[in-house]
């Protein structure tokens, strides 16, 4: 099998944000230029990643110098600072960055940081504060993960008394919900590709795929 192409990664202000995306990064041992315009940021993240600059990400002139342009993927996480962070972004676009990956404080900001280029961008607070409510609106769907903008994978916790004790056959989860069953945990054991006589307990947990919609609907009759 041909070998993957390796990536490289830049991060671009080393706060909370930007320093958990280079502690990820290096961790799956990918290599990660950091750069920050305080000394003392660059010399926390210095032992960790491959190379960590003193800079300024509203200087084109440096950004041009440390080929900002060439790297598969730069992360802008500053934000406090707007007008830097929407100054970077511009700047690491016009030198051909492929994808920039920004983080915006506000949704102002994000609208911004679209207009002028940003490839994706992120609120963490927003973000994070829509899962933390959902965690609790719905306790039972354990995980969901968005593959596209259509198709969903959710783990959700069986307590319809209706689906429980019935095989996967008798309940016919893909002709019924139009979703595909791709594992059933039962306490810590997993079964990957169950059998259609795999029967349903109560806390079961079931992994489905399908459309967005149609797993969204599967939710909410199984927890
Ligand atoms: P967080 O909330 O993730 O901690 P902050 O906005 O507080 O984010 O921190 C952003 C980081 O970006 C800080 O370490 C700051 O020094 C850095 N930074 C701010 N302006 C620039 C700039 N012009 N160039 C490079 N780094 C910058």
């Amino acid at each position: 099998m041909a070998k993957k192409p390796s990536n490289n990664y830049a991060v671009i202000g080393l706060g909370l944000f930007g320093g958990s995306v280079c502690k990820t990064l290096t961790d799956r041992g990918q290599d990660v230029l950091a750069i920050d315009i305080n000394e003392t940021q660059v010399n926390t993240y210095a032992p960790m990643v491959t190379q960590a600059v003193i800079a300024d990400a509203t200087d084109e002139t440096a950004m041009n110098n440390l080929a900002l342009g060439s790297f598969d993927h730069v992360f802008i996480c500053i934000g406090q600072n707007m007008q830097a962070s929407i100054m970077a972004t511009l700047i690491v676009k016009e030198l051909g960055a492929k994808d920039v990956i920004c983080k915006a404080e506000s949704p102002l900001h994000a609208r911004v940081l679209n207009r002028v280029g940003a490839d994706h961008v992120v609120q963490p607070e927003v973000d994070m504060g829509q899962r933390v409510a959902d965690r609790v609106l719905e306790p039972n769907i354990l995980h969901y993960l968005m593959l596209n903008k259509d198709v969903s994978l959710s783990d959700v916790r069986v307590e319809n008394p209706d689906l429980l004790g019935q095989s996967l056959s008798q309940l016919n989860l893909l002709e019924r919900y139009h979703v595909t069953v791709i594992a059933i945990s039962h306490h810590d054991q997993v079964t990957v590709s169950p059998s259609k006589q795999t029967q349903i307990a109560l806390d079961d947990t079931i992994t489905v795929v399908g459309k967005t919609i149609d797993v969204d609907n599967f939710n909410e009759v199984a927890g």
